[in-house]
């Protein structure tokens, strides 16, 4: 029996292993030199001032909402349509979450929704750049500007995707963005994440809040009584990586480009041969945007088709497809529904978007036969029903 397709899937090759064999055999191989490495290869590339690397993107959204002052009192508004850890990071910090309704077609947070929702306790947006797709960012910054509220980009998908010709985290029209290195985004080193700004207070703030709260730069301690010294001026955490995955992420970052360049081709093939297909609408792409497409998110309408979700996953499966549905709307969580006592019909796009999509495998190593399988499975459910 085949292997199923996953939705997504790392690439670790040769190349990568023997980077990461290389770093395990010196000295540091945590809180090292390859640490700093691997920032400034990432600041470079996306076009910023500063990254901090961490332990994941749930550890970096904590410590920017962090850095930026957010507590008990403030609120932040963010998109029904992510994953859990992007509103559980407002969550922890003692402030309170909000959200806003998705736009119909990109699935990203709706400027204009937010722009009815925002109030003077609201401190920061967080948009996430669905499936790699960038958010709609002067629209969004110049709602944040009204209330002065922040931004920090959830970039969790969308490393390498560009905005306006500008590479997502450049931080151009943000505060701060954060992405994700765990194993099924564009690039991994199994866990960790990374944060970036141009902001050079949050920055060492950032690196701090990383490691205990702990300073040893002189210009940021009261004193300075020998070479051991350091001290604590805040609450941190331990939310560091190791040098040897700030090395794997070196060697994927080095090929992201063609990572992204092979995925473009798979959904260019699929986005073909979905054509004849009415039943599934394929992912759009705005004009100020290139995703790195991070996920092939369709959408069918199940009811129509007259398969439930469950039976045409199935379905797939059976033929060694798998796929995935990204996300259950964050507010109608238990947890959440409780708290904020939203209802499931209070953002009709995010419930519309829960309902209708599925995600088709994508990843860069997947063959021309991989996406021959997956087109023949789709047409074959779909008109076999
Ligand atoms: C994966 C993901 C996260 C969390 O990333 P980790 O590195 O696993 O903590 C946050 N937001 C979104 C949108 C994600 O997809």
């Amino acid at each position: 029996m085949k292997k199923i397709l996953p939705y997504s899937r790392q690439w670790i090759r040769p190349k990568d292993i023997r980077i990461v064999v290389k770093a395990l055999k010196d000295d540091f191989i945590t809180t090292g030199w390859h640490i700093d490495y691997f920032e400034k290869a990432l600041a470079e590339y996306v076009g910023v001032k500063y990254a901090v690397v961490v332990s994941s993107a749930s550890a970096g959204l904590h410590i920017a909402n962090l850095a930026l002052g957010l507590k008990k009192g403030d609120e932040g508004i963010t998109s029904p349509n992510t994953f859990l850890a992007t509103v559980n990071s407002l969550t922890c910090t003692g402030a309170k979450p909000r959200f806003a309704d998705i736009e119909h077609d990109t699935h990203n947070l709706d400027a204009a929704a937010v722009a009815k929702k925002i109030t003077k306790r609201t401190k920061v947006l967080i948009p996430v750049h669905y499936a790699g797709h960038p958010c709609e960012m002067k629209a969004m910054r110049a709602v944040a500007k009204k209330q002065k509220a922040y931004i920090i980009e959830d970039a969790a998908h969308a490393i390498g995707s560009s905005y306006l010709g500008k590479r997502i985290g450049a931080c151009e029209y943000s505060d701060m963005c954060v992405f994700s290195f765990h194993a099924v985004k564009n690039m991994t080193a199994g866990e960790g994440g990374a944060i970036t700004t141009n902001n050079e207070e949050w920055y060492h703030t950032l690196k701090e809040l990383r490691s205990h709260g702990l300073t040893r730069d002189p210009e940021r301690m009261d004193k300075h009584e020998g070479r051991w010294w350091y001290e604590q001026h805040r609450l941190g955490f331990n939310y560091r990586i190791t040098d040897y995955q700030a090395m794997l992420l070196w060697s994927q970052l080095k090929d992201l480009d063609s990572f992204i360049a092979r995925k473009r081709e798979i959904v260019e093939l699929y986005n073909h041969a979905f054509t004849d297909v009415p039943e599934l609408v394929t992912p759009v792409e705005k004009d100020y945007a290139k995703s790195a497409y991070h996920l092939y998110a369709a959408a069918v309408d199940f009811n129509a088709l007259g398969i439930n979700r469950e039976e045409f996953m199935k379905r797939l499966a059976g033929r060694g497809v798998g796929s995935q549905v990204l996300y259950i709307p964050v507010h109608t969580q238990p947890f959440y529904r409780d708290l904020l006592k939203y209802k499931p019909d209070d953002f009709p796009n995010a419930q519309k978007h829960y309902r209708t999509n599925i995600a088709l495998p994508l990843f860069a190593k997947m063959t021309n036969g991989d996406v021959r399988r997956v087109i023949h499975a789709v047409k074959t459910v779909i008109r076999g029903r």
